[in-house]
């Protein structure tokens, strides 16, 4: 097979069911196109026979490239190993293996790329999923983007177009606990929203667990944000404030009308006092524990957008 320009990325777990649909969807999709494309598939150390399935298909059809992990590591992880294992010279996509993804706004997707963007991420415009899912989600994001310190964008998942010097970034991106859409959104370089409809799963059920979406939902608050220990510290200082205040109110009461309850006073005020100082002293310790989890990411510095040398744009310029 020729060099392809675009990789189209899959992570699959037990996903027998949808498999055949989405074969279909993909090949009728390569048919139609006249870019040159590969499908990464992953699977997830699947318990049904997606495997083989995937096996028998790469063995007979050299556009699809598939990668079988030794366990399950879980969506993300599945993610990061199709992202490295894709050999797209100019972009990758990346689509959910069950379809909720429509693969076809593949074309719309390279326009963008065409124009100069370098992500093109899709927006969802509304969800066939329960009441109780849509809500954590919308709510989730809306929480993240408030207190996190990059504009990780409403509303949007793992599913867009990353051209190959922003993959070549992600894959550089050592971190453990990865939270793809926020890496891809601090990597930088011009990106653009795309608005589309998610569809419900073709087959099969979802292969997200509550836990593991609860987890996801953590690696994105925690590794996008210090809200959480600025707010240890800003309770404490606020736990301290009241017993000054406290302490104000009395001794105004004391020396204007000259009764407080003595004991009392004194050991609420104290109380109050240093449980502010021990908040204060976590956040403390915390802005350390911060600077030495985000030293340990190993993420790179900055990343270089263009660089011109001797005259000339270096070659990871898109001009
Ligand atoms: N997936 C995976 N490993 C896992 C869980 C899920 O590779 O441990 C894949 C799954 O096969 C699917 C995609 O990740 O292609 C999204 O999973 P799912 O549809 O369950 O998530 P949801 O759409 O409910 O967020
Ligand atoms: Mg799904």
């Amino acid at each position: 097979m020729n060099v392809p320009q675009i990789s189209i990325i899959a992570p699959l777990y037990n996903e027998s069911e949808s498999f055949p649909h989405l074969i279909q969807r993909l090949n009728a999709l390569m048919d139609s196109s006249d870019l040159t494309i590969e499908i990464v598939l992953i699977d997830d150390g699947s318990r049904d026979n997606t495997a083989v399935l995937m096996q028998q298909l790469a063995l007979t059809d050299e556009r699809y490239h598939c990668v079988f992990l030794s366990r399950n590591y879980g969506h993300q992880t599945a993610l990061s190993a199709g992202l490295a294992a894709a050999r797209g010279t100019e972009a990758v996509m990346v689509i959910d293996g069950d379809l909720q993804d429509p693969p076809e706004l593949l074309s719309e997707f390279y326009r963008h790329y065409q124009e100069g963007y370098d992500v093109v991420y899709a927006v969802r415009k509304q969800r066939k999923e329960g009441w109780f899912k849509r809500m954590a989600y919308f709510m989730f994001y809306r929480i993240l983007r408030t207190i996190s310190y990059i504009d990780i964008p409403l509303d949007s998942g793992d599913f867009s177009l990353i051209s190959r010097r922003v993959l070549n970034v992600l894959n550089r991106m050592p971190e453990e606990s990865r939270y793809i859409r926020g890496m891809r959104t601090w990597i930088g370089f011009k990106q653009i929203g795309v608005p589309y409809e998610r569809s419900g799963r073709v087959a099969g059920s979802p292969k997200y667990s509550f836990k593991m979406l609860w987890r996801l939902a953590y690696n994105g608050i925690f590794n996008f944000s210090e809200a959480p220990i600025s707010f240890i510290t800003r309770l404490g200082i606020f736990a301290i404030s009241i017993a000054v205040l406290y302490l104000g109110v009395t001794l105004v009461k004391r020396f204007a009308f000259g009764h407080v309850p003595e004991g009392f006073t004194a050991l609420l005020f104290i109380i109050i006092w240093f449980s502010g100082v021990q908040l204060v002293a976590l956040g403390i310790i915390g802005e350390y524990v911060l600077r030495i989890f985000f030293q340990v990411k190993g993420r790179p510095l900055f990343v270089v957008k263009d660089e011109i040398v001797d005259g000339q744009f270096t070659a990871t310029s898109r001009h």
